[in-house]
């Protein structure tokens, strides 16, 4: 699934553009088409293709793993889920075979999300706070200061499992960087939030930011079968590499399940809490 570093590494493709690809900044929409109707979260299908029409995209941003298209009016919001690619390509390239919604803008180019799985989601509403805004802090932000995540943390007793995962808490982590994170802050997946110590809770601040990162510059980790942007999966700890020895201290990497997700940790760089 796209986490954080993936989805970034979208936003800075159609802002900046790569070769063959110019950034959307800028361009208006001529029309919109919608070739799977329920990709379309709101508003109803007729209404998003009027109100989208004649828009022009004034900014890109993200929020956790969500991308934002900024538009003259509204919000284009779309959430990838479990896989999917945003492509910037001449309105003459052939269709492809699972594109969903596609922006035609007023040049020779259009916008398209193609998603296999079809689990992705796109939203245009006057209020992207209707749909992010319940998200918990951004790592990378400024303000996201150890002794806020420290807070946060106090506040719950929840096992740092959970809690990473939840985008609530904390906005854009997902299995690959959350198994990262707590590797390298050397503390179990079950660890109860409320237990850490100012010391521990700086080390996992400072964990997570440090593998979103670089996750970021490598372009993401190309481990879903549809995400094949980055590098980040030849860096990798822990994720996916059950039976593996550990980078530390050799140890066979251990694979469980902590409620519905695959977990994976070193024994004994991380040891159970008492
Ligand atoms: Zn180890």
């Amino acid at each position: 699934m796209p986490e954080l570093p993936e989805v970034e590494t979208f936003r800075r493709y159609l802002l900046q553009g790569e070769s063959g690809s110019p950034s959307i900044l800028g361009k208006q929409i001529q029309d919109a088409e919608l070739l799977w109707d329920n990709t379309l979260a709101s508003p109803t299908p007729g209404e998003f293709k009027d109100r989208i029409q004649g828009q022009f995209v004034t900014g890109i941003g993200r929020r956790g793993k969500n991308l934002l298209i900024h538009l003259s009016r509204d919000t284009l919001i779309v959430h990838l889920r479990m896989s999917g690619e945003l492509i910037v390509e001449e309105k003459t390239n052939p269709l492809g075979k699972h594109y969903r919604v596609i922006l035609n803008f007023t040049d020779q180019y259009r916008f398209a999300f193609n998603n296999i799985r079809k689990f992705g989601r796109v939203w245009l509403i006057e209020d992207p706070d209707q749909v992010i805004g319940n998200l918990g802090p951004e790592p990378l932000a400024d303000d996201f200061t150890p002794e806020l995540f420290h807070q946060i943390l106090q506040n719950r007793s929840r096992q740092l499992k959970y809690f990473l995962l939840d985008q609530e808490m904390i906005a854009g982590m997902g299995n690959i960087y959350t198994d990262e994170a707590l590797f390298r802050a050397k503390l179990h997946p079950v660890t109860k939030t409320d237990t850490l110590n100012s010391t521990e809770a700086h080390q996992l601040w400072l964990s997570v930011r440090e593998v979103l990162q670089e996750g970021i510059q490598n372009q993401g980790s190309s481990i879903d079968w549809m995400y094949k942007g980055g590098d980040y999966q030849k860096y990798l700890s822990v994720y996916n590499l059950e039976g593996k020895p550990c980078k530390r201290c050799k140890t066979p990497i251990k694979r469980i399940k902590i409620g519905q997700r695959s977990t994976h940790f070193c024994p004994t760089c991380q040891p159970l809490p008492e």
